[in-house]
């Protein structure tokens, strides 16, 4: 806090709808008498040792602040160029991602019950960027796995699951094919479980977490038609068995007879067996999970995120610059804004928080103030002085 007694956080604005939309957070934060002040930074890349780089002054605030709310960044394209975001995430090593996803009332999708927490290790994995061609046709990427960096991304797992009041942590991997690392990630986060007794800790596959573990076989069932036959069970927290039949082969068949059964039931079918617990995982597990949650409820538009570090913490939307619509007043600031609520929480500001996202879900359940892309047609000048309308 400064003198003033206000909290100084950095603010990114960011490329194509981002000043829109961090102008939406700013103004709504203000009505709301959040004790922040904006620290504003331009992260136009600039040319050092021919390289493109984030400006030093930039660095020096989120440095300063250890707190930042980041606009979407273009990535620019081609050789010689690095992504803005890896650099922000290696710089301050931003060694976790969190991501929740919860169903937005009045913005309906096939699901209405997700409300799922994805901690993502953010730092090696299998985007530690090691590979080299080894003979002309064979190439190795290697997936770097540390015991360091698993156990603060589970520590981290284990204190924001007290911290929201979730009583389990579920680890997801693969440690049945990659034993020594996966089984590392593993093993580190069953450590870590025993720091925190009062968070019970799981395990689950990635392919059993998201596409239930099945098992088929063909068959000509039904006469000349041949049909796939698949039971299938997955085991998050109770068991469930579906057992499903789909017709494989109807070329011989009239479209009129064409049976059709059931899509094949999958984890999606019930998110919230996933209510009560953080999942946590290495990089790419989370990178692919993160954003298919984020598809449960409606999109990256509506998803906000965290990335935690040693060094700062940086929270931002999960959509991109959104060039079709920049500058014209179309965007849709709630990503933002909710990332910016996480960061209230994280800040432990949480009757700020509270009273914010009040405002946010209750506009949008509303249904009456709603940007293009929930549906609407009022502009984002409009949708937020709706949410302003809102805060107590
Ligand atoms: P995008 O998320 O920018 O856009 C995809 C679609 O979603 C577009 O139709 C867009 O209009 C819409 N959309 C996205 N956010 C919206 C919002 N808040 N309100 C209303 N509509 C919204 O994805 P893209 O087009 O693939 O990427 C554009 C640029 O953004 C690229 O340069 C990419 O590298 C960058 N990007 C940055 C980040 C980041 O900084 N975290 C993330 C993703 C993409």
């Amino acid at each position: 806090q400064n003198a003033n007694g206000n909290y100084e956080v950095t603010l990114i604005p960011g490329d194509g709808i981002g000043p829109e939309i961090s102008r939406s957070v700013k103004h709504i934060f203000s009505a709301a008498k959040v004790p922040i002040e904006w620290d504003e930074v331009d992260v136009t890349p600039v040319l050092k040792d021919g390289k493109t780089a984030i400006p030093d002054e930039a660095i020096a605030s989120v440095k300063k602040n250890t707190l930042a709310l980041k606009g979407p960044l273009a990535t620019p394209i081609g050789k010689g160029h690095v992504s803005l975001n890896l650099t922000l995430r290696r710089t301050f090593s931003l060694y976790a991602n969190v991501r929740p996803c919860r169903s937005i009332a009045g913005f309906k999708t096939p699901y209405e019950n997700v409300d799922t927490v994805l901690i993502r290790e953010n730092t090696e994995g299998e985007y530690s960027g090691i590979e080299h061609e080894v003979i002309d046709g064979v190439v190795q990427s290697i997936k770097l796995i540390t015991k360091e960096a698993s156990e603060r991304c589970a520590r981290y797992a284990f204190t924001y699951a007290s911290q929201v009041g979730r009583d389990r942590v579920t680890a997801v991997h693969k440690a049945n094919i990659m034993k020594l690392s996966d089984g590392l990630f593993l093993d580190t986060c069953q450590q870590v479980a025993k720091e925190f007794p009062s968070i019970q800790f799981n395990d689950v596959l990635l392919d059993r977490a998201c596409l239930h573990v099945g098992v088929g076989f063909w068959g000509a069932i039904s006469g000349r038609r041949l049909w796939n036959v698949v039971i299938s069970a997955h085991y998050m927290p109770a068991i469930h068995i579906h057992v499903y039949a789909r017709p494989l082969y109807t070329r011989r068949l009239p479209p009129t007879h064409a049976l059709h059964l059931p899509h094949p039931r999958q984890i999606v079918e019930d998110p919230s067996h996933y209510a009560d617990t953080v999942m946590v995982m290495p990089n790419l597990y989370g990178d692919i999970l993160s954003d298919m949650s984020a598809g449960l409820i409606g999109g990256l538009g509506l998803t906000p995120s965290g990335n935690i570090g040693r060094e700062a913490s940086i929270f931002e939307a999960v959509h991109g610059t959104a060039p079709d619509i920049a500058g014209q007043d179309k965007a849709n600031p709630t990503a933002l804004l909710l990332s910016a609520i996480m960061m209230l929480r994280h800040m432990r500001l949480y009757e700020h928080a509270d009273n914010i996202e009040q405002a946010v879900l209750g506009t949008i359940a509303e249904g009456k103030t709603l940007t293009g892309d929930l549906g609407g047609k009022s502009t984002n000048t409009q949708y937020t002085a709706e949410i302003i309308k809102k805060l107590t």
